[in-house]
């Protein structure tokens, strides 16, 4: 008696990618249900087990689904956005701001599904995700069929679905809850990464994965800018770091790990971390390249991924594999570095193992989910084979097979595709609907791009309109009249500061465009002549003056401010001036009251270009009838102080500057 199964594989070149790489020529593999029952010699099992369906596989290879270590697969809507950028202005000007205003539960399912098409075609049976709206991409991913780890992002920024971290939080829990039983979802929390992650924030979702059981999914080490930064701020590199933070008492996937040494290969290890290696996006983004090797030889359960399909910009897997194996051998110098076979078993067992679902997937084996594909390698740009070795079926696949050869594709029992045609999703509405996103995206960035305003705004944190001001400049020989004018009783003086001021001016095309300042401001304590306090700023300023009062008096237009988080060079890239100026100068900067108005008054000393000493005076306004009276004031102090007689300055330092 034949014991009855649901599939019977026959004929088939399979490539268990189990323990010992175990291969059986003609083999074959029994299907129960939602798993593998039995993988060995074709003869043994039919002789053992009858099915309702028998699939011959003459010429292809049956393998374990390929696992996508890591991703983003709603990103699919953002592919080709923008490319050939650093990573920054990649992710803050371009990614993040259309995130904040398109992504959302529908944007998500679509892009998942989109995906999962994707992915399903180029043999793709699990992926490790990570995004906002999370349990949308797990619904998507689960009516695709395929299995996935997802995990809810949290971080420290407003994020498209929640507005503060507290609530991300508690949507990855709330989520994970709903979903921890499921046959195909492995439900994770996200934290993004160190970097854009608090302390807290490490500590409160490695506890919720350690609470749940479930991974805990990051970045981390992915440039040796964050390293860097981390040594900076901390003292330490990225993974002793989060080890501070409690983070490795969860179940971690590391993303990247690029910018690593031994003994924080040995930390991941102790700690049973995965990590996905991602060369496509690595080397896309010129981020460095992974020790893969020595995280091999270490022992790590190292994967391969993708990562989102805006920084790669496809989600191939066959590729991806290709790619790891070169560039692994070019970055060893060493042709034997990371030989076919182990290529493949990082994107099957030990992908699978670095997820922390090895015992679900991965390899052929009974009692593993039947999570498996053919390929088939009969095509012209893969014949012929030999078989004089166990390792020429490896080479065949990693070395020159396609995506496109994948034929068929089962998950947990289920048929996702069968002879190339997909059954669970419907690709032509996808791309119709696709289609319409990037329309109405292309057109939110074509409307931004035209204001420099508007490419402000769209990079989000606290973006101020300052009111008018009323402002006096004028040039001064000798500044010490100031200074001991600054004693005289009418005169209260509130606080005193000095600093050293850079700034940078971004000029456009269009004057209409007005000009962004980029300013950075050194403050330097008197006493101990040390700079004690950086500050950085962005200020728009507008082109046009709004009026003139008494003499000397400006009424000045209003312009924007906001803090600058990012370097210059950011600015730099992501605003694209048609030409910069750069200013230096030492600022003695008092708030004093005079007649029971505040002012600022400026010293400068230009020292970028010499220019010698500048007195502003500044205050600020909220109507005509205050700047009226301010303005006054404003005059009478310049007499006050002994500058009345000062020849006139009316524009900004940067005129001067365009003058010389
Ligand atoms: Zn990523």
């Amino acid at each position: 008696m034949t014991q009855q199964v649901d599939t019977l594989f026959i004929n088939a070149l399979v490539l268990t990618m189990d323990q010992d790489f175990r291969q059986y020529h003609p083999g074959a593999v029994a299907v129960k249900g939602d798993s593998i029952v039995a993988v060995g010699m074709e003869e043994e099992i039919k002789q053992e087990y009858s099915a309702k369906e028998t699939v011959d596989c003459s010429g292809k290879v049956l393998m374990p689904g390929l696992i996508n270590a890591h991703t983003h697969v709603p990103m699919t809507l953002l592919r080709g956005l923008a490319d050939d950028l650093r990573l920054d202005v990649w992710l803050m000007g371009y990614m993040m701001p259309v995130e904040r205003e398109f992504v959302s539960p529908e944007f998500v399912r679509l892009g998942t599904l989109l995906a999962c098409a994707e992915q399903i075609r180029s043999g793709v049976t699990t992926f490790n995700d990570m995004y906002y709206f999370e349990e949308d991409v797990a619904k998507a991913a689960a009516d695709a069929g395929m299995r996935a780890v997802c995990g809810q992002t949290v971080m420290k920024f407003p994020a498209p679905d929640a507005a503060s971290y507290e609530d991300s939080l508690q949507m990855a829990r709330e989520f994970i809850q709903r979903w921890k039983d499921h046959p195909l979802i492995v439900p994770a929390v996200s934290p993004h990464a160190p970097y854009t992650c608090t302390a807290e924030i490490l500590r409160a979702t490695a506890e919720l994965a350690r609470e749940f059981d479930v991974p805990l999914h990051t970045h981390l080490a992915e440039t040796a800018f964050e390293v860097e930064n981390m040594r900076s701020e901390h003292g330490i590199p990225v993974i002793p770091y989060v080890k501070k933070q409690g983070l490795f008492e969860a179940k971690v996937i590391a993303a990247h790990c690029v910018h690593i040494d031994s003994g924080e290969i040995r930390t991941l290890l102790h700690a049973r971390a995965g990590v996905s290696h991602n060369p496509s996006s690595n080397l896309k983004l010129a981020s460095g390249f992974a020790p893969v090797m020595k995280m091999l030889e270490t022992g790590l359960n190292v994967g391969i991924g993708t990562d989102g399909p805006a920084s790669n910009n496809d989600l191939d897997m066959f590729e991806e594999v290709r790619l790891a194996a070169f560039v692994a051998k070019a970055v060893t110098n060493d042709p034997t570095s990371l030989p076919a076979p182990w290529a493949l078993l990082m994107a099957t067992r030990l992908g699978a193992q670095a997820l922390h679902i090895g015992h679900l997937t991965g390899s052929l084996e009974p009692g593993n989910r039947a999570d498996l594909i053919l390929v088939d390698i009969s095509p012209l740009h893969n014949s012929p084979s030999f078989k004089r070795s166990p390792d020429n079926a490896y080479a065949q696949i990693v070395y020159a097979g396609k995506s496109t050869d994948v034929s068929d594709v089962m998950v947990n029992g289920r048929w996702l595709m069968r002879d190339h045609q997909l059954l669970t999703v419907n690709e032509k509405e996808l791309l119709a609907q696709a289609a319409q996103i990037a329309r109405q995206i292309d057109a939110f960035l074509i409307e931004r791009e035209q204001s420099v305003l508007s490419k402000l705004i769209a990079l989000g944190g606290s973006l101020e309109q300052e009111s008018f001001e009323v402002q006096v400049k004028v040039k001064l020989t000798d500044p010490e009249t100031v200074v001991q004018a600054l004693k005289k009783p009418e005169i209260d003086i509130v606080r005193k500061r000095h600093y050293r001021e850079h700034d940078v001016y971004f000029f456009f095309d269009d004057p209409s465009r007005g000009r962004l300042r980029f300013r950075e401001d050194d403050f330097i304590d008197d006493v101990k002549g040390v700079v004690t306090n950086v500050r950085a700023r962005l200020t728009l300023l507008g082109q046009k003056r709004e009026g003139q009062f008494e003499d000397q008096v400006l009424l000045s237009r209003s312009r924007y401010i906001a803090p600058a988080s990012q370097s210059l060079r950011f600015y730099r890239e992501y605003f694209k001036p048609k030409s910069e100026v750069a200013i230096e100068k030492d600022r003695q900067r008092w708030l004093i009251q005079y007649k029971e108005t505040e002012f600022f008054v400026n010293l400068d000393q230009m020292r970028e270009p010499q220019l010698g000493y500048y007195l502003e005076i500044k205050t600020r306004t909220w109507s005509r009838k205050d700047a009226e009276r301010k303005a006054h004031l404003a005059s009478e102090l310049l007499s006050v102080l002994g500058a009345a007689g000062g020849e006139k300055v009316t524009e900004d330092y940067i005129d001067i500057v365009g003058e010389v």
